[in-house]
């Protein structure tokens, strides 16, 4: 048994977005061809390019890009990756399409969440992808690589342009960001944690949670997540994001009552709320090293909730 199959052809790239082990995308082979799905941002390009060499393959044989969903950490690449890519065909969402056609309304979007500097910083140029390269993958579609088929299903509640894709070979899952966000450092003799992003705009409790039992029920044996990399023990991982979900909920409606300051309410609380699982997990880390890699997760989290109680 060759590496590739052993693997079922797939491997995970780091983007090299924000830090090391942060923003995966990943590359399927099969029989030659092959496809990403996400792909970091316009500086992820060179990375995605020489995993592509390490499976002895060209830009030219690569059939698809997929992307879960059209924020930039995962999409903001796109179009540059597709001017390297002459045979590649971008799969994306229905709700996602129009804006990797014309991204001027996600960036002003992007913009008013991360501001004008970290936009340059992160970023870098957002290139519009041709429509006539662009398919919309709608709940059920199924794309082919080399005949092997993976299963497009509609995800809402991280955001309503997320599809996950479904991978029968390996039996898993690319979650994008419906699984949530498990980094490597709160591994434990438990396994992984995980905790729920509601990143704005769009995020929505229970059609997140209906997402997450939607993606269980195919009894997956991983998920293959954006931030970051595969994890296994998915049933346990799903409960408890459901109960994190709620309790992110609460977290929220009591700032809301409390008045003052919400935004530094929740951000504190839902701080002390994340150190308290990871404690709980078994975590080695100490509560600043647990703040520092969850602090930009935290602010998102905080931002996207208050969107979310602001709709009503
Ligand atoms: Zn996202």
């Amino acid at each position: 048994m060759n590496a590739a199959s052993a693997d079922h052809g797939i491997d995970t790239v780091d983007t090299g977005f924000h830090r090391p082990a942060f923003d995966a995308a990943y590359l399927i082979v099969e029989r030659g061809r092959a496809a990403f799905v996400d792909c970091g941002t316009q500086h992820s390009v060179p990375r995605l390019l020489q995993a592509l060499g390490a499976r002895g393959l060209a830009p030219a044989d690569v059939d698809w890009l997929i992307l879960t969903h059209v924020h930039l950490d995962h999409a903001g690449g796109a179009g540059a990756l597709m001017r390297q890519l002459p045979n590649a065909r971008l799969l994306v969402h229905p709700r996602g399409a129009p804006h990797m056609i014309d991204p001027a309304r996600l960036v002003a979007g992007a913009t008013a969440v991360y501001g004008a500097e970290e936009m340059a910083r992160s970023y870098g140029d957002i290139v519009p992808v041709p429509a006539e390269r662009v398919v919309s993958a709608g709940d059920g579609c199924t794309v082919e690589l080399a005949g092997r088929p993976l299963l497009c299903v509609d995800t809402p509640g991280h955001a309503r342009h997320h599809l996950c894709l479904w991978d029968e070979r390996s039996r898993s899952w690319f979650t994008g960001d419906t699984f949530g966000l498990s980094y490597r450092e709160f591994d434990s003799a438990r396994g992984p944690y995980a905790l729920p992003t509601s990143t704005p705009v769009q995020f929505e409790p229970e059609p997140l949670k209906a997402s997450i039992r939607a993606l269980l029920a195919r009894d997956p044996a991983a998920m293959r997540l954006t931030h970051y990399g595969p994890v296994g023990d998915v049933q346990r991982l799903g409960a408890e994001l459901i109960v994190q979900i709620d309790a992110m909920v609460a977290i929220a409606r009591a700032a809301q009552a409390a008045g003052g300051d919400r935004h530094a309410r929740l951000v504190a609380q839902l701080g002390d709320y994340y150190v308290q699982r990871v404690r709980a997990h078994g975590c080695a880390l100490d509560e600043s090293q647990v703040r520092t890699i969850l602090a930009v997760d935290i602010e998102l989290n905080a931002q996207g909730l208050q969107v979310w109680l602001d709709r009503g």
